[in-house]
């Protein structure tokens, strides 16, 4: 069934649910989950992404304790845990504690003193769905423990903070996009990162345009495995080239004109892999510039090459997703749409005008359902704010 926009919890439940758990007077910040309009496996070979923060995300309250123990409620999975100043586990267990413990142990490992605290967390970012609730989770937190530690710290670093306790606490390998548009996101804007170098622009998303996230409901089993294919495949197109022309430090280094003269050396498949990225970045550069140019049907053409090359290219879409692409490519409203995330299932990602934005998703639903017999979930969304503070009322 297609699910509408629901209603964040709101900071005065969170501030309830906080004082209820621990007393005491908390301070509350939220930060946002995200989708990714394009630019996809771009990250590891240095290039570029364009994700939005949306109006779905995680609050962490935080309040100081005299007794230096550190308490953290999650709302959502209804448990709560408990340590003594000294006592907070060193490593990982695989549970959803993992990530606040670990940005505290980032915190920690920064040199920032992070005194006793109690936490509440509640968020409406669906978990493991693709919108990256573990990094709103993270950066949430991060803000939270730095206001009460009373330390400032920049946005980036903040940002490379939290990936560093996903990569290194909680174990799970990821790039710096989830963490960094959770920073700086902004409201109605999309944000183009240079993954090298950490530089990024914002680019304006109108108000009348909806972001309208639709979940397939599938994730290949093939999906890991395939993710470390490519990555060797990249690589290995990479070093080729880089054996012609020595300043091809990356990918993103790579023009067209270079893959023409020696793509020829590369196996088929590798050579398409690169012809992904490469083009890919081209696009994602310029979908910023569409955006920028408020000229949506370029952005829209640009959505769809963009589809087109992961799933001919690099292969690596599936079958359910291609079908909610083109499901969407026939409603009324729709500006671009294409798969998003690491590939082989996940979500489909559509820009959509406004006032269609309701029928759209009931009726991508509908055609979903008859074409697969699979019930998707559908999140219609805006483009919103990176972390902020919440303290009074928000
Ligand atoms: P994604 O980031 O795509 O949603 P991940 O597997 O990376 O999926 O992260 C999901 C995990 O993050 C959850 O299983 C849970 O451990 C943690 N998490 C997310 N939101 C919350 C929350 N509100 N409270 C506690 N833990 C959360
Ligand atoms: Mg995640």
């Amino acid at each position: 069934m297609a699910k509408g926009n629901e209603k964040m919890p709101g900071a005065s439940l969170v501030r309830e649910i906080h004082e209820k758990h621990f007393g005491g007077d908390p301070r509350v910040f939220l930060a946002p989950g995200r989708v990714n309009l394009i630019g996809e496996h771009t990250d590891y070979a240095g290039g570029f992404v364009m994700p939005a923060a949306i109006d779905f995300g995680t609050f962490a309250s935080a309040s100081a304790r005299s007794d230096g123990r550190v308490e953290i409620w999650s709302q959502n999975f209804k448990e709560g845990v408990a340590f003594g100043a000294d006592e907070l586990p060193g490593t990982r267990r695989k549970r959803w504690p993992d990530y606040p413990l670990g940005v505290v142990w980032a915190l920690r490992e920064a040199g920032i003193e992070v005194p006793g605290f109690s936490m509440v967390l509640e968020g409406d970012v669906p978990l493991g769905a693709g919108l990256s609730s573990s990094a709103s989770v993270e950066v949430a937190v991060a803000v939270a423990l730095l206001s009460l530690a009373g330390a400032e710290m920049e946005r980036t670093a903040i940002a490379k903070l939290c990936q560093k306790a996903e990569n290194e606490y909680v174990g799970a390998s990821c790039g710096i996009m989830d963490q960094f548009i959770a920073c700086h996101g902004a409201e109605d804007h999309a944000l183009l990162l240079d993954c090298r170098s950490l530089q990024y622009r914002l680019a304006p998303i109108p108000r009348h345009v909806s972001v309208v996230i639709a979940n397939t409901m599938v994730k290949h089993s093939i999906a890991g495995g395939e993710y470390g294919i490519r990555r060797a495949e990249v690589e290995e197109g990479t070093a080729i080239l880089r054996g012609h022309r020595g300043g091809i430090a990356q990918l993103r280094d790579a023009t067209l004109e270079d893959l023409e003269r020696w793509g020829g050396e590369m196996a088929e498949n590798v050579m398409r892999r690169c012809r992904h990225i490469i083009t890919e970045n081209l696009r994602t550069v310029a979908a910023a510039d569409a955006l920028a140019a408020g000229d949506l049907k370029k952005l829209g053409d640009l959505m769809a090459a963009a589809h087109v090359s992961y799933r001919d290219d690099f292969e690596a879409s599936c079958e359910e997703a291609d079908i909610m692409v083109d499901a969407a490519r026939c409603l009324p409203g729709l500006i671009g749409a294409r798969l998003t995330g690491g590939g082989f299932g996940g979500c489909t990602v559509n820009l959509v005008e406004e006032e269609a934005a309701e029928r759209f998703v009931k009726q991508l639903g509908e055609e979903y359902r008859a074409a697969t017999g699979i019930e998707a979930e559908i999140y219609r969304c805006h483009a919103s704010a990176g972390a902020h503070s919440v303290e009074n009322g928000g």
